[in-house]
Order: C-alpha cells, then structure tokens, then sequence
C-alpha cells in the first residue's frame, strides 16, 4: 500500500493491533442500574414514610419537604460512599448540546483534623456554581455571576465511573440568580407540566374522571460514525469540527446498499457490547443496535422513557459513547455529516403522551374512529405542526444539521405530517364531517404454509416525511445527531399544549351548546382539519414535485439553514405561545435565539479558519511538491527529445492556484465583522462563507485525484471508512 508516512503508521498500526475481545461475565439482572439511586434501591435505604414521600415526588412531581430531603440525601450518601465514591455534583444542561458539572468532595474536617463525610438536604438541594461562563443570550449582566444547580428528583441520580474515579451525579437544573431558566431541563419540565395541564382539561371534558397525570415519552434513535483514531488524529478537521472539510469520494461508497443491517464489523460489536454493559449499569435501557446505511455507520436505540428521563439519558449516552469509542481506539462521530456524499446522521425522536389512567393517548387501536380521545390528541399534533412548522425547523437548526436536511438523504427542510393510509382517511372523512370504519391492514398470507399469517399495520412507513406517525407515537425524524432531544422535545410539548387548549376551549363550546360528544368531537375536528390539514402529506418529501407544490399550492414554508430558521424564535406567534403556556418568558426565549445564533456563527467561523489553515499548510505544499518534481520530469524528457505530459501538470497547477485563490478570498471574508444584526452575520455566514468553504473542497478535492497518493497528507475516505 502506498500512502505517506503517517498515514501508512496508520494502517500498519490498526492492521498490527491486538484485537480486543469481550466477553461479559455478569447477567443483566445482576448489573443493571447497579449505579443508580432510583425508586427500588431508595425503597432499600430508606424508612417506609420517606419512601413513601419521595415516590409520590419522582411519580407525580409533588412537593418534597426539607426534611425528607436531608433523609434522602444522607441516604444517597451513604449508598454512594459504600461504592467509594468520594465526590458528588450537579449534573445538568446549559444550552449547548453538552453536560456540566462541577465536583464536591463529601470531605469536612473537624476541629481534630479528622475527615468525615457530610451531604445534607441542602446541599442535594441546591448548589452554586459559578456559572458566568456558560451561554446566557444576555440573560446576565456581564459582571453577573450567580447561577443555581437545583436538584430534580423526578430524574434519578447515578455514579459515574470513569478511569479518573467514581462520582455520585445529581441531575439537576440551572438558572440564573433572577431565576431565568440557562438550561434545557427547565422548559422542558414546564413544556410537560403546560402539556399536562391542557390534556387533562380535554380528558375531563371527554367525560373522564379519573385523570391521573400526563407525562410525554421520548425513544430517540442515535446514528453515529466510528472511524479508527490512528486516522482521525492525523485529520484536524474532524477532531476540531467533528466532519472533514476536505476528501474526494471513495470509488466504493453505500451504492450496493451492502453496508445497511450488514453483519456487525466484530471490533465494532465488541464496542458496543462493551458500551451497551455501561448503559445497563447506568439504568439506560439500550434496545437495539445495527449497522447504517454508510459504511462506518451506526444506530443505537434505547427504549423509550419519560421525556426528562429520557433527555438526561440521552446525554449521558452520548458521553458514554465517546469515552468507551476511545477506550476501543475509535472516534465516534455525532455530527451531522461528517463525510460528504454519503448519509449523514440523525437522531430519530420518538414522542408520545400518556398516562396511567387512559393510557397511551398516540395509540388508535385496532379501531381508530372509534377512538375519539385519539382522534383529539392526534389532530392536536397536526393543528401544531402546521401552526408552528417553523419552529420545529428553527428547535432542530444547527451549521451541522444544515448539510443534511432537504439533501436526499434526510426528511426535508418543509415541515409535514405523514399519518398512514388509515389515518389519512380517517382525518379525510372528519373532514366531510363523517366518521368511517376504515379497513386495517389485514392479514400478511404469503400462501406458504410454512410461513404463519400475521396482522398487517395499517399503514407503510414513510421515510422521505420529517414528521411521521408510527403506529402508536410520531417520530420527528429530522433531529440532528449531535443535538439535545429537549429542544425538540420542548417544541412538540408546547405546541401540543397550545392546541389541546384550542381544542378544549371549541368542545366545551360545542358540548355546552347541546352537541353529543361523538358529534362535537367531529364538529371540533372538521374545523381543525380545515384549518390545518394541508400540513398531512402522504406521498414522496423528497420529491422536487412536493417541494414546490408544498410551498405554492399548501403555503407551507421551506427552510434550508439556520439562518433562514432562527428568526422563528422572533415572531410573534411564537413569543406567545412560549408565554401563554408558561415554558419560556420573552427573555428567556430571546436568549435562546441569542445563544443558538452565536453558536451558528462560530461554528462556522472555525470551520472556515480550519479550511484556510488546511489547505495552506498541508494540501498547497503537497501540490507544490508533486508539481515540482512532474516539472523536473518533464524537463529531462524534453531534453531526451520525448513527449511530456503538460496536462497533469497544467492540471495541477490550475487547481492549487484556485483553490489558493478562494483560500485567499475566505480569509478576507472571515475577517468583515461590520454586521448590523446576528441575522446579517448569520446570512453572511450561510451564503458567502459557507460559499467559499465548498469552493476550497472543491478544488482541493481535485487535487486529491491528481497528486501521487505517497504525497497526500490527510487519510483519505476509502481508508477512514473502510479500514477497521
Ligand atoms: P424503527 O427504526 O423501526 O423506527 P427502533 O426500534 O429503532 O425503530 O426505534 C423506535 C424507538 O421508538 C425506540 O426507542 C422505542 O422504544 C420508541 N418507542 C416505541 N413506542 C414508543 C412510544 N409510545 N412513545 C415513544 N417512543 C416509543
Ligand atoms: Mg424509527
């Protein structure tokens, strides 16, 4: 194999390595959520009138009383010391897609120089970091330092062990010292509580009595990327931006479709067997597991829990997943499109609300006109993805998710509803004002009797729609890799709350006005589809067809970047319904359009200097190198009298003074920071930046074909995604 040195140490050194094996040695019932304080080891530890208090709190949300909490926390302590846990921290979530926290030791000394271990109900409680340097969107001053962690009960707390030692988390919030929610736990809790509150009115005018409280759930599939860290480390564009900037497509890429539910690469399964265990322990349910579409591509599963459970769990796994990918000598990649031309990765949330008493409220059953209280909840969602399909878009806009949505690969950037066959005729019927039995699937008779029939679902997947209904819950399919699930998660909750409370204000109107229930629930519905059905589509999101039907013909908006999707954060509409249902304050949600702005403009901004940087000081030289020795070559021939090769050498030369030249152009454009909005700034960046970046790759990634491959310095994709 040729190369250049450092990518053939690379190869040799991932073809010399010492395969590890795994092979686990305990059972699940022994080491699942051996790590976790949660009901049933708090049930252990403490006396039966605590238990009971701190049950009804993780259970309903009540309130805790100070001194259950210090019984708790003395508890917690003693659980965690046991394991030798020496630290503790507040866990918890500002507004960037990651985790922090801040170390305490349990040590106090008394006045015999002894050390003993203290936690009291109010350190469990509340603690105070200094929380200055985490985004605030202008929510502080900036001589304002004081934040809160305030401790969640309804999530429960862990130890995390990791090769630096073991230490107790406490999931927690973060606000500022005025209260103003800094973190993502915080509106997602209220987008439950203002969801809770609206459903159990529609419940209660339903004629149900016995209401208990309404939770929604998330299930969120997770893609990613592994590529062997002897090659990650030689590519400063994934290590600083987590995608490569620069590299020609591999001859093999997805085409034969090969690599998709493929058999597992065995170092990959022994990874996943590894961080799946590590999941386990920490009480997250990983569920399945398979290979992606792209080569070097991945999805893991777990199954789905309570939103704020399942958000918190989210991001511990995305850290788990790094810190055990390392461990295995890989880098995982959660960006979005870490390499061009082949599928990037999303995060496939699964939602839905319910309770214990009515149940799932996403779930037709086998007869879904009948069904009125799932008639409700579901044309509830549609009513809110066609009132706030923009805001969708803007809770899932990132630089990163930019490459993906609307490329052929990814749901588009129109937000759209897709129900299934049954369901769309169903919604189609109430909107004539009538309610039909629909036929089900049937049954699935092959005509071999070896194969048994099965019921067939009622309805095909559909995997071109961003927003699909799937049997019993919908799956917003649009959602970026790398992202928090309680953005979007905050989004859905919200928007259903709003349309719940539109939808109980019309029934009560309709019932008190003499309807019978069955005929104000169509009443209510026919109006809501009239209103708000042209956001269900059942046919091809990938279509140039729907792209421009769906804009000119349903008025629904197409947004392809973050530039184009923030701004939704500004409009009125979206102001009040964050107001009216309690889960942001206009200053909390301007923040919010503040922070994500920022974060869209640095990433790119660093992207672009890596580009320039890059292609300076590793692709030019190259260029420079080869060129001179084919112009040394041609040189000697001449003077034997024999034909020279000028086109590779005038190939060479063009292409590397180009790509020189747009080098040149970005530098200048990375420096004009004269912008009178964020939007202009984030319009430049989408446009011009973004613009030139791609004009670099493109003549760089010519070089990459030109150049002797012993000359090329950066690994290339048919080795990043192929060598294992
Ligand atoms: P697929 O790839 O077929 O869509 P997966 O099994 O990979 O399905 O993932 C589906 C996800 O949806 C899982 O996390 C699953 O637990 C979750 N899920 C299933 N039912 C619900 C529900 N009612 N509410 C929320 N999530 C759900
Ligand atoms: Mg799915």
């Amino acid at each position: 194999m040729s190369g250049n040195q450092a990518r053939l140490q690379a190869v040799s050194q991932i073809t010399n390595r010492i395969s590890k094996s795994y092979s686990p040695t305990q059972p699940l019932s022994e080491i699942w959520a051996c790590d976790v304080f949660n009901l049933s080891t708090m049930e252990d530890a403490l006396s039966k009138s605590a238990f009971k208090e701190i049950k009804k709190t993780v259970q309903t949300g009540a309130p805790l009383d100070p001194a259950t909490a210090d019984v708790v926390a003395s508890a917690m302590k003693e659980w965690a010391t046991k394991k030798g846990v020496k630290f503790f921290s507040h866990i918890f979530y500002p507004m960037t897609n990651i985790t922090a926290e801040k170390h305490d030791g349990f040590i106090v000394t008394n006045s015999d120089g002894n050390a003993i271990t203290e936690f009291t109900g109010s350190l469990l409680i509340k603690g105070e970091p200094d929380g200055s340097s985490f985004p605030n969107g202008s929510l502080r001053m900036t001589n304002a330092a004081r934040g809160y962690t305030a401790w969640d009960p309804t999530s429960p707390a862990f130890v995390m062990n990791t090769a630096n030692g073991s230490t107790l988390m406490i999931p927690s919030v973060f606000m500022s010292w005025k209260g103003e929610a800094l973190d993502k736990k915080i509106p997602l809790l209220r987008s439950n509580a203002a969801m809770d509150k609206a459903a159990s009115k529609v419940l209660s005018l339903m004629g149900e009595t016995d209401i208990a409280p309404l939770n929604s759930s998330c299930g969120a599939e997770q893609e990613y990327f592994l590529v062997d860290e002897n090659f990650a480390n030689s590519r400063p564009d994934l290590l600083l931006a987590g995608r490569t900037l620069f590299g020609a497509a591999s001859a093999k890429g997805q085409q034969f479709d090969d690599h998709y539910f493929g058999a597992i690469p065995a170092r990959v399964q022994v990874f996943m067997q590894d961080f799946e265990d590590k999941l386990y322990r920490l009480g997250i349910p990983a569920k399945t597991h398979h290979n992606e579409v792209a080569p070097g591509q991945f999805e893991i599963a777990p199954y789905f829990e309570a939103a704020n459970v399942a958000a918190d769990h989210q991001q511990l796994m995305m850290t788990t997943m790094k810190s055990t990918a390392k461990e295995h000598g890989f880098l995982c990649l959660l960006h979005e499109k870490p390499f061009a031309g082949i599928n990037g990765s999303g995060k496939h949330v699964n939602w839905s609300v319910g309770n214990s008493t009515q149940g799932n409220l996403l779930d037709p059953g086998s007869t879904p006109h009948e069904n009125l209280n799932f008639l409700l909840f579901c044309g509830a969602v549609i009513r809110g993805v066609h009132l706030y399909g923009p805001l969708l878009r803007a809770a899932i806009a990132s630089a990163a998710n930019d490459h993906r949505l609307g490329a052929n690969e990814a749901p588009p950037a129109i937000l759209s509803v897709y129900l299934g066959d049954q369901l769309e005729s169903v919604f189609n019927d109430i909107k004539e004002g009538k309610l039909l039995e629909k036929a089900s699937g049937g049954v699935m008779d092959l005509g071999l009797s070896q194969i048994l029939k099965f019921e067939r679902d009622p309805g095909d997947r559909n995997r071109t729609s961003p927003f699909a209904f799937t049997g019993n819950r919908f799956e917003f399919r649009a959602v970026g890799s790398s992202q928090s699930v309680s953005g979007p998660l905050v989004a859905m909750n919200t928007m259903l709350a709003d349309s719940l409370n539109w939808i109980a204000e019309k029934l009560e109107a309709t019932l008190a006005s003499g309807s019978e229930k069955t005929e104000a629930v169509i009443i209510v519905l026919k109006e809501l589809m009239e209103l708000h059905g042209n956001v269900v589509f059942g046919g091809d999101g990938y279509s140039s067809e729907w792209h421009k039907a769906a804009v000119e013909e349903r008025g629904l908006k197409n947004i392809p970047t973050t530039a184009d999707a923030l701004p939704a954060f500004k409009e009125e509409s979206v102001i009040k319904l964050f107001e009216n249902t309690g889960v942001l304050s206009p200053g909390e949600l301007a923040s919010r359009f503040e922070v994500y702005a920022e974060q869209y403009v640095q990433s790119i901004e660093v992207e672009a200097k890596l580009v320039v940087d890059m292609a300076t000081t590793k692709i030019y030289p190259a260029a420079i190198t080869y060129l001179s020795t084919l112009t040394k070559t041609a040189e000697s021939l001449a003077g034997m009298g024999l034909e020279v090769d000028g086109l590779s050498i005038k190939s060479v030369a063009t292409e590397a003074s180009k790509m020189m030249s747009f080098v040149k152009q970005l530098s200048d454009a990375i420096e004009k920071h004269d912008f009178d909005t964020v939007e202009e700034h984030m319009t430049f960046c989408a446009d011009t930046i973004c613009g030139l970046m791609l004009e670099v790759r493109t003549h760089a990634d010519a070089l990459e074909g030109l150049i002797a491959d012993e000359l090329w310095p950066l690994p290339k994709y048919q080795e990043m995604l192929f060598i294992k």
